[in-house]
């Protein structure tokens, strides 16, 4: 099947090979997210007027080029995701984040039939679906904004994503962290004269997740996240606990536990993280970024200024005393910490040192996730790094990943739906897909496969 020594094809089968203990879906998840796909006009949306649901740039660009340097992707938009499945590796449905790359070896196509595939070195490997458009991104908000510019839903519909503050107080090289476009995408969003809210209204907020509500009648949102910029100082009068924290109030007394509610927010201390909880948040994500002390000083500049990284840990630990070790879910982006110049060399060393942080917080019952680094080119670390990690880090991860969870007892972490291949909606890594099925698993992912056949 491979067309040959040097080819993607073949590094993806060498891999698979290696390693027969990752899915192959997962193999071609990981190599899709850390460098992108090319979209043929044929494979594009026809942005909110169409029927397929548009990439909604719900936080960072998530592209390897700018938009004036994506052509006509830039002007039609691509679907938030797709969906692989068949083809000569007989893929089962794996949910992938779309991350525009024109120059990828991958690329989505209609056929002489209308039929969408992927083609990897201008093969068809797999059969490919696109999400379609939501009822309720058909309905606008009574100021005229769209349900999908105040809270899109990602993950099949799974989640919806609440980035409230578009921007990050940590501003400039000496304080954004290296691989992080936030600011970047909210100028080029503005540029480009796309609605883009740099802080959301509570009250939007609110009635587009009644839009949600009303027509999402077989409740395949299951979960929210309030995220956004780190806060310094105050916006809108508010530091960050109150800042994200009032958002989730609200939600909650209007929609008592109707979502499972989320909150990515710095290392925050022990009140205010209680305060989160008080809220009724029932996630609290304070992601670590990177393990690495030299790395994190280094990739992470305003955070290790204004917290640190020895408290940042601190902080994750106290957490834990707050809302029970289970619901608290770092995060951190895998590939970063072989970026060059002053990453680890060797795969062997980056492993080694990501195990070292996973085991720190599992053996505390905590279960960090990752997603899967994008380069993007306006970043310090995209810039030098342009097409990521190795390939071979990913799917190594995945399996350090898996075996430190089984060293610790662990299973997946709750709010994201079902693990195992064929039945994973996360989308921005593979963490899920990799994991053991769960026979004994019920949510409304049911309800998501069933929009998904209809
Ligand atoms: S804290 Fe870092 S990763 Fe988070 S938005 Fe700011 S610059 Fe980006």
């Amino acid at each position: 099947m491979s067309t040959g020594t040097g080819s993607r094809t073949a590094l993806v089968e060498d891999l698979m090979e290696r390693f027969p203990g990752v899915p192959r879906e997962a193999v071609f998840k990981e190599d899709l997210l850390r460098g992108g796909v090319a979209f043929d006009a044929s494979a594009l949306s026809d942005n909110e007027d169409g029927e397929v649901k548009p990439k909604s740039y719900f936080i960072f660009s998530f592209d390897h080029g700018t938009l004036p340097e994506l052509g006509e992707a830039a002007l039609r938009r691509p679907p938030e995701e797709i969906i692989l499945t068949g083809g000569p590796y007989d893929l089962r449905r794996t949910v992938v984040s779309v991350r525009v790359n024109p120059n990828s070896p991958y690329r989505v196509a209609a056929d002489e039939h209308g039929v969408l595939g992927l083609y990897l070195d201008g093969k068809r490997i797999a059969d490919v679906g696109v999400p379609p458009m939501p009822e309720y991104y058909r309905h606008k908000l009574s100021n005229g904004k769209s349900v999908m510019e105040v809270a899109p839903t990602i993950q099949w519909g799974y989640l919806i994503y609440l980035t409230v503050f578009r921007v990050c107080q940590y501003f400039g090289v000496k304080e954004e962290c290296q691989y992080c476009d936030i600011n970047h995408n909210w100028r080029q969003h503005k540029a480009a004269g796309r609605p883009y809210t740099g802080v959301k209204d509570v009250e939007e907020v609110l009635e587009a997740l009644e839009i949600i509500d009303r027509y999402d009648t077989q409740k395949v949102s299951t979960a929210y996240t309030l995220t956004g910029g780190a806060i310094t100082s105050k916006v809108a009068g508010r530091d960050e606990a109150d800042f994200y924290g009032h958002y989730a109030k609200a939600i909650e007394e209007r929609f008592p536990d109707r979502w499972i509610g989320k909150v990515v927010a710095q290392a925050l201390p022990k009140d205010d993280v209680q305060r989160f909880k008080d809220y009724g948040v029932k996630i609290y994500h304070p992601n670590f970024e990177v393990w690495d002390e030299y790395l994190f000083k280094l990739h992470c500049p305003g955070k290790e200024r204004y917290v640190g990284r020895d408290e940042w840990h601190r902080r994750i630990l106290d957490s834990a005393e707050v809302f029970g070790p289970r619901n608290v879910i770092p995060n951190f982006v895998a590939g970063v910490e072989m970026a060059e110049p002053f990453g680890f060399k060797t795969v062997d060393e980056a492993i080694a040192s990501t195990t070292e942080g996973l085991r720190f917080f599992m053996s505390n019952g905590i279960t960090p996730r990752f997603t899967t680094w994008c380069p993007e080119p306006t970043t310090p670390l995209g810039k030098t790094n342009p097409d990521g990690a190795p390939l071979e880090y990913h799917i190594r991860l995945l399996q350090a990943y898996r075996q430190t969870m089984e060293d610790f007892g662990l299973s997946s972490p709750p709010g994201y739906g079902q693990p195992g291949p064929g039945r994973a909606v996360f989308s921005v890594s593979s963490f899920m897909d990799s994991l053991p099925a769960d026979e004994s698993y019920v949510d409304n992912e049911i309800a998501a496969a069933t929009v998904e056949q209809a």
